[in-house]
């Protein structure tokens, strides 16, 4: 028997979607399929119980299927949670589209995309992510209704961007407060990983408030512009624990925070606007806690991009989306310090909440 048999026989018994490391008794997986435009996206919705599966579509070069089925996964949990957490009528969804947003995006390919969005009757909702503009949600919005985050101009919220990092600024200040008793940004070192557009948005905040930035990106263009634009610094090193920095903030992709980083992080606080920051929640945060290093919940200070999309189908104005988004810094303030009094870590604090909540609404709902 050659090993390349053994091999696929033993692929055979491995489940390849419910048996995911990242599988989380997720409600239902759709995988899309369009010859014609090139389009190949997986839907996860991963729990509808406080309402419609509302998340971002990303679209990005996954290295493998697996890869982009496990982010799909880990992703949509996440917006289950971040919706809870936050107070909404929303469940836990995420799309992600295989491929190259520079290079093999098309409007025929989101119109398609739009249309299996379309299938699912409003049992998932999508929106903007990694690799997506305003401007590609206007196009779904032509196939179907249930969409998010589509232009002002055509009646919908515009760019969550800029809301989810002033979001992300206020978790910021309130673990800033916890870790060092003022909530004052100016003169610490914070580290920005990623300047798009939430990255940017993010930097503006933290430059009015004097704080001292440095900024990393793999994309050259836009750190020239960033760095410009702003008067920041540039990171020149290859290895983000060489950097010397009070607050790191991740505002690229997830899983930043691993067996290689965590104990070479020089850190103090860990807050940033990238979902799923920790590659293993309960050993990392587990980590970042014996080490003292403070970690704002990713989805719980990254929601304001959630908040404002919500608007959308709540018929709530621009204000009352600032008061909610302004109000991150209180709950995040107010996990810290249960996580303090309970000896949990922060993200199983902010997780019991959020999972409490649904729990109360499942039953409920069963009544
Ligand atoms: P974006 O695509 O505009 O920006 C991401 C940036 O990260 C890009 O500039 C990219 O070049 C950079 N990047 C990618 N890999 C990197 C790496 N290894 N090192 C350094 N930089 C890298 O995305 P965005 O909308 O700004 O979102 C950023 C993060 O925040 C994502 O994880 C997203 O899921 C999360 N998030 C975004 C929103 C929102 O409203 N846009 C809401 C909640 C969470």
């Amino acid at each position: 028997m050659t090993s390349e048999i053994i091999k696929s026989q033993d692929l055979l018994k491995v489940d390849p979607v419910f048996g995911q490391l990242s599988y989380d008794n997720h409600e239902q997986v759709v995988f899309c399929n369009d010859k014609d435009t090139g389009l190949k996206a997986i839907i996860g919705i991963h729990n509808t119980v406080m309402g419609p599966a509302l998340g971002g579509t990303r679209m990005w070069n996954y290295g493998s299927e697996w890869e982009a089925l496990n982010d799909v996964l880990r992703l949509s949990r996440a917006m289950t949670f971040k919706s809870a957490i936050t107070g909404l009528n929303l469940g836990g969804g995420k799309a992600v589209i295989l491929g190259d947003a520079k290079t093999q995006k098309s409007p025929e390919l989101m119109r398609k995309f739009g249309e299996f969005v379309h299938s699912l009757n409003g049992k998932y909702i999508t929106a903007e992510d990694v690799g997506m503009e305003t401007e590609d949600m206007d196009i779904v919005r032509e196939v179907t209704p249930y969409v998010t985050g589509i232009s002002q101009n055509k009646g919908g919220a515009g760019n969550p961007s800029p809301i989810t990092a002033y979001g992300v600024f206020m978790g910021m200040k309130a673990a800033a407060k916890f870790k060092f008793g003022s909530e004052i940004l100016e003169d610490k070192k914070v580290f920005v990983q990623g300047i798009g557009s939430v990255g940017e948005a993010l930097v503006e905040h933290l430059v009015n408030e004097g704080a001292d930035v440095t900024i990393t990106d793999i994309n050259k263009e836009r750190l020239d512009e960033v760095s410009s634009k702003y008067g920041v610094t540039v990171f020149e090193g290859n290895d983000i624990c060489d950097a010397e920095m009070d607050i790191y903030a991740p505002c690229a992709l997830g899983a930043t925070i691993n067996d290689d980083t965590i104990y070479r992080l020089k850190a103090s606080v860990v807050a940033g606007a990238a979902n799923n920051q920790l590659a293993e929640e309960l050993k990392h945060g587990k980590l970042l806690q014996e080490r003292g290093i403070v970690y704002a919940p990713d989805f719980l200070i990254n929601a304001g991009g959630i908040i404002n999309v919500y608007a959308e189908l709540e018929n709530y104005d621009r204000q009352e989306i600032m008061r909610k988004t302004e109000n991150i810094y209180n709950t995040t303030l107010e996990i810290l310090e249960n996580a303090k009094v309970n000896e949990l870590t922060t993200h199983t604090a902010a997780l019991n909440i959020a999972q409490e909540r649904i729990e109360v609404r499942r039953r409920e709902n069963s009544k």
